[in-house]
C-alpha cells in the first residue's frame, strides 16, 4: 500500500534532494505499528512536459513484514502528471470552465490524458464529494449540499475541506491539489472507489511538517 505524505517542498527541490530529502516517519496504516525505512525506488513525474526522476522510499512495519510506499503529495498513485497539474485540469473541466481541449493545452498534457482524468474524476464524483463532505465538516468547515452535477459536488467538497484543513498548521502552503492527494492516499482518480480512506483514515490524515531547510 502506498502513504501520501503532505510534502511542501517544490518537485525540483526534492527531485534534487534523492534520498537524503526530509521524510516522515508514520506509524504502520494496517496495526500502527513502528516502521523502519526499507530501501526505495525512483519513479518518473512529468514537470512542465519534461520527465523527471524522484527518489520514493519504503517503510516496512516489523510487526506486520509489510513494506509501503511513501509518496509525496505531488504525485497520484498511478499517474505521471503531478496533482497539482491534474487539479487544474480537473477544476477547470468539471467545475465547467471550459472543455477537455483547452484546459489539456493550458496543462501542456495530452487530450486523451485529460480526457480520461475528467471522466474518472465525474465517475468517482458522487463518492468523493460525499467524503470530502464529511471530512469538511469533522475539521469544523462548512457544510456542502449533494449537487446534480457529481464533478461539481466534489469539487466543492474538496474546497470546503481544504478551506477547513488550512486553518490547521502547514496545509496552507501545500496547496489544495495535494491536500487532496494526501487525504486520499494519492488515490483521487483511481478505478477503485472501495477505499476507506478519509473515513476510517484519521491516521493517514498526516500533518504536514516542514521539512528542515536544506
Ligand atoms: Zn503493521
Amino acid at each position: 500500500m502506498a502513504i501520501v505524505w503532505p510534502c511542501p517542498l517544490p518537485v525540483d527541490a526534492y527531485a534534487a534532494a534523492g534520498r537524503q530529502a526530509w521524510f516522515p516517519r508514520p506509524d504502520c496504516p494496517s496495526c500502527a505499528g513502528r516502521m523502519v525505512f526499507w530501501s526505495g525506488y525512483r519513479r518518473h513525474v512529468r514537470v512542465a512536459g519534461r520527465c523527471r526522476k524522484i527518489f520514493v522510499p519504503r517503510l516496512r512495519c516489523g510487526r506486520c513484514r509489510v513494506t509501503h510506499a511513501l509518496l509525496p503529495a505531488f504525485v497520484l498513485a498511478w499517474r505521471l502528471d503531478l496533482a497539482e497539474v491534474i487539479g487544474a485540469v480537473l477544476a477547470e473541466v468539471a467545475g465547467g470552465a471550459c472543455g477537455v481541449r483547452p484546459a489539456a493545452a493550458r496543462a501542456g498534457v495530452p487530450y486523451t490524458t485529460a480526457r480520461g482524468w475528467a471522466r474518472r474524476f465525474e465517475a468517482r464524483g458522487p463518492g468523493l464529494g460525499v467524503a470530502f463532505a464529511a471530512l469538511a465538516v469533522d475539521l469544523g468547515g462548512d457544510a456542502v449540499r449533494p449537487a446534480a452535477d457529481a464533478g461539481r459536488f466534489a469539487l466543492a467538497a474538496i474546497a470546503a475541506a481544504y478551506d477547513a484543513a488550512a486553518g490547521l498548521p502547514g496545509w496552507l502552503a501545500v496547496g489544495a491539489w495535494r491536500f487532496a492527494s494526501s487525504v486520499s492516499g494519492g488515490r483521487l482518480i483511481t478505478a477503485n472507489i472501495t477505499s476507506p480512506w478519509l473515513i476510517t483514515g484519521r491516521r493517514r490524515f498526516m500533518p504536514p511538517v516542514p521539512p528542515l531547510p536544506a
